[in-house]
């Protein structure tokens, strides 16, 4: 099977990886310089998409943010899987807002702003202390703004207003502030057959909006809400592929923040504890393949390297430690690997992760830092 992947980053170079032992193969598109890539090397193998799709089994997508015009061709080759409404659900604020009260599950109050006169009205709707968020463009908590007080409503709105007048399709959701416990996330597929796996859910620690740490977690009581959610959303964009749903917890209730279509950050764990990685069960439910057993094999946390292209020594010869590196060039708080750490018994996983803290560096990897401070008290 030939699989063209939109998108040239590091999920399609995980979609290879997990490809290979099937016989799938992956060729990359990137949307920026409109070459056909390896999604390993990098290597180019063509430009421009036309070639691409005919030679294609399947395409998919490894990021949402992808031009209309490009999804509207690759829906027209009859290929693309999940659907482009999925890839528009994920990559516009109002479209995924809209997606989840269709599918009837809970979330976070909104309001969509537009004008001075919307941001009024949000505020009466919505009320303070809210989140305003681009409805475009935004990921890992850039195009955001906190409204606590009145004082802030004019400078929040210029900056909100510059931004919409950046490009004319643009809008800011405005949201309830969540009082939540803490970030959760389910990653599953759905097959062509409509059968639906999920992960155990995983349990986010992010650092100034972008992930650090996360760890897959059993609350059976949490877990029936999750899938109930996932197979909600799932059915209603009659959706084939991994697909991520994003959660707060709020004393045991969960609302969903937001949803990815795509193979997912917190699904990294699986590669190393579930029975069949994320990546394969993409390939499997894009390709028609029946689904792999998304059972938790072991105890398991990733734990993102962001900015950093080395790594002590020793962690290498640690047990039940393993790296994945994304072959990129280093950039200030770019993502440009990630570790995986597994614990056979219980207590084991903790025990890793303070040792872990031992030998990586306090500024790049404060959430490891900061588990293990909590553990150690
Ligand atoms: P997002 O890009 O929507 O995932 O937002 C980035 C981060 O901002 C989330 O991971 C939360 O920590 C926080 N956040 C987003 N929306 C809300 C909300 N409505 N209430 C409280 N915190 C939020």
């Amino acid at each position: 099977m030939q699989v063209l992947v939109l998108g040239a980053g590091q999920l399609a170079r995980m979609m290879s990886l997990a490809g290979a032992p099937l016989n799938i193969e992956i060729s990359a598109y990137d949307v920026g310089s409109q070459n056909i890539v390896h999604p390993l090397t990098q290597a180019v193998l063509g430009h421009g998409l036309d070639n691409a799709i005919e030679q294609a089994d399947v395409i998919t997508a490894e990021f949402e943010h992808i031009p209309h015009d490009i999804l509207e061709v690759c829906e027209q080759s009859g290929k693309f899987l999940p659907s482009s409404s999925a890839i528009k659900a994920g990559g516009d604020r109002r479209i995924e807002k809209q997606l989840l009260d269709d599918a009837g599950v809970r979330n976070a109050k909104y309001f969509v702003i537009q004008s001075r006169e919307d941001f009024d009205q949000a505020i009466e709707h919505v009320g303070m202390p809210m989140v305003l968020k681009s409805a475009l463009g935004g990921y890992d908590g850039k195009g955001q703004w906190r409204l606590k007080e009145a004082s802030q409503v004019e400078t929040i709105w210029a900056e909100m207003a510059e931004c919409m007048t950046a490009s004319d399709s643009q809008a800011i959701v405005a949201e309830e502030f969540v009082p939540f416990k803490r970030e959760v996330s389910l990653v599953g597929a759905r097959g062509q057959d409509g059968a639906i796996a999920v992960y155990p859910l995983a349990e986010n620690v992010h650092t100034n909006g972008v992930l650090t740490l996360s760890t897959a977690i059993a609350d059976i009581e949490l877990q029936q809400q999750a899938k109930q959610m996932f197979t909600a959303v799932a059915q209603k964009l009659n959706y084939v592929g991994v697909l991520a749903l994003e959660f707060f917890d709020v004393d045991g209730t969960l609302l969903v923040n937001e949803i990815a279509p795509r193979v997912h950050n917190s699904g990294h764990w699986t590669q190393q504890g579930a029975e069949t990685c994320q990546f394969e069960n993409h390939l499997r439910a894009v390709c028609g393949l029946a689904l792999g057993s998304t059972k938790l094999i072991r105890e398991t946390s990733m734990i993102n390297i962001l900015g950093e292209d080395t790594l002590p020594d020793e962690l290498l010869a640690m047990d039940g430690v393993h790296i994945h590196w994304y072959g990129k060039e280093k950039r200030t708080g770019r993502k440009m690997g990630h570790i995986n750490v597994c614990g056979d018994y219980s207590g084991e996983l903790q025990r890793k992760l303070c040792a872990l803290a031992d030998v990586l560096d306090k500024d790049t990897f404060p959430a490891v830092h900061e588990f293990a401070a909590s553990f150690n008290q």
